[in-house]
């Protein structure tokens, strides 16, 4: 069934449950099919590196002491190193349609495998690009293609060492790749500008990449998510990278910061007020020993946040909101943390809150419009039994049984009773591939 009109029974909004909601993606037809039971909008994905997803367990093996995100890093490399354009597409289409199963029905794909593994260009040069794109196609999830400029080895202007190769353009040769991609655009994909990080980018090519393309494009970049960037940026520039980045660039609300860990209560302050949204990825900083983001103090400055699942250690929403509110409660010592104002008894519940600042927040980073995602969640399930007031509470915080029964996006289901139409098919592949990789 593909561009139905259809109404929801209950849907729940920011606001608290509404009942009988239509929907008409695509064409109307002559009556609205009801749909039963509790559905939610699809939620945003702003943060992933698609083909880390073939090695997400693979890390978890001590091979020093001082094992760090800098020696995760180095398998990483080694891993980013065999991908090609069809290992590519056959793990980013496994990702995909797990992460539709999960309930989010939109990616922002932070892409910086670029080119063969000695640095040469593929024959057509956005070979890798259109292998994500290929794969979102035919998963069906909604993305923002971010095509990452990267060009040196840190912040003193060291070349890129082998290994990176692979991640290099000059800003010439970004701008082409963007204009090649630009052509591709539709409602389900954006094309947005990213820089990896200050480290990999210099502010002169920032500026040179911003004064060609202009316009209100999705910006993202990586930011201050491990001290020793923070240590630095400040010794090349004398400021910490968020407030380097305030003071050279025109950030505002298409800007996209991801991480953004370590920040002082100034660049808190001045970030939340420049419109920028960060992308929060839990369980990827946890797992990297990044260090937990300033939730109260980001929130308390009014600052817009989503969510991302970056590495792809763990690709679901309800353990990166779980553990975004948990660190806090793990820092704080309190319960309860991140809620809305005391005159709204919805969004006093945690779950609400949650689920409403992570979908409103990433509305300027997918560049998109979103609400073309509707997931119902599964409420013959014991863990969600009870009142609809707490129900995100429930989703959220008790149990571990994925809850999404059905997910919608654009008109066209991809997921019944908890399965991706093509799962089957897309996991043979994923199983071939990961054997090649591995091998
Ligand atoms: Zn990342």
């Amino acid at each position: 069934m593909s561009n139905p009109r259809i109404q929801v029974e209950k849907f729940w909004t920011s606001e608290g449950w509404r009942r009988n909601v239509s929907f008409v993606p695509g064409d109307a037809a002559s009556s609205p099919e009801l749909l039963s039971g509790h559905w939610l909008p699809g939620i945003p994905n702003t943060h992933s590196h698609a083909f880390q997803r073939a090695m997400a367990g693979l890390a978890e093996y001590q091979t020093d002491a001082a094992d760090s995100f800098w020696t995760w890093r180095e398998l990483m490399y080694a891993f980013a190193g065999r991908m090609d354009p069809d290992s590519l597409y056959a793990v980013a289409t496994q990702l995909y349609v797990e992460m539709l199963e999960a309930g989010y029905t939109s990616v922002c794909e932070f892409h910086y495998v670029h080119h063969q593994p000695d640095g040469t260009p593929y024959d057509d040069p956005a070979a890798m690009s259109r292998a994500l794109i290929a794969a979102a196609r035919d998963a069906g999830i909604g993305m923002t293609l971010l095509p990452v400029l990267y060009q040196r080895g840190g912040f003193d202007g060291r070349p890129l060492n082998a290994r990176q190769q692979r991640f290099f353009h000059d800003t010439d040769a970004y701008l082409r790749l963007i204009d090649a991609l630009r052509t591709e655009e539709s409602p389900m994909l954006r094309i947005g500008v990213c820089f990896h990080s200050l480290r990999a980018v210099s502010m002169a090519s920032i500026d040179g990449v911003l004064a060609a393309l202009g316009g209100e494009r999705p910006i993202h970049l990586h930011i201050a998510e491990q001290m020793p960037e923070v240590e630095d940026c400040i010794a090349a520039h004398g400021a910490r990278p968020v407030r380097h980045l305030l003071d050279r660039q025109p950030v505002g609300a298409n800007w996209t910061l991801v991480h953004a860990t370590h920040m002082d209560a100034s660049e808190i302050r001045d970030l939340a007020a420049s419109g920028a949204s960060v992308s929060i990825c839990p369980t990827t900083e946890a797992n990297l020993g990044d260090g937990l983001f300033s939730l109260p103090e980001w929130r308390a400055a009014n600052g817009r946040w989503s969510i991302g699942s970056d590495s792809h250690i763990s690709v679901s929403p309800v353990e990166e909101l779980r553990w975004l509110e948990y660190g806090q409660r793990f820092k704080t010592g309190h319960r309860n943390v991140c809620v809305g104002d005391a005159d709204d008894p919805f969004r006093r519940h945690v779950g609400n809150t949650l689920l409403a600042e992570a979908i409103n927040g990433a509305s300027g980073s997918t560049g998109r419009d979103a609400s073309a995602g509707l997931i119902r969640l599964d409420t013959s399930q014991p863990a969600l039994y009870g009142d609809d007031e707490a129900l995100i509470d429930r989703w959220l915080f008790s149990g571990n049984r994925s809850a999404v029964s059905d997910v919608m996006v654009d008109g066209v289901w991809l997921v019944r009773d908890g399965r991706h139409r093509h799962r089957d098919g897309v996991a043979d592949r994923y199983r071939d591939t990961l054997r090649q990789l591995t091998g």
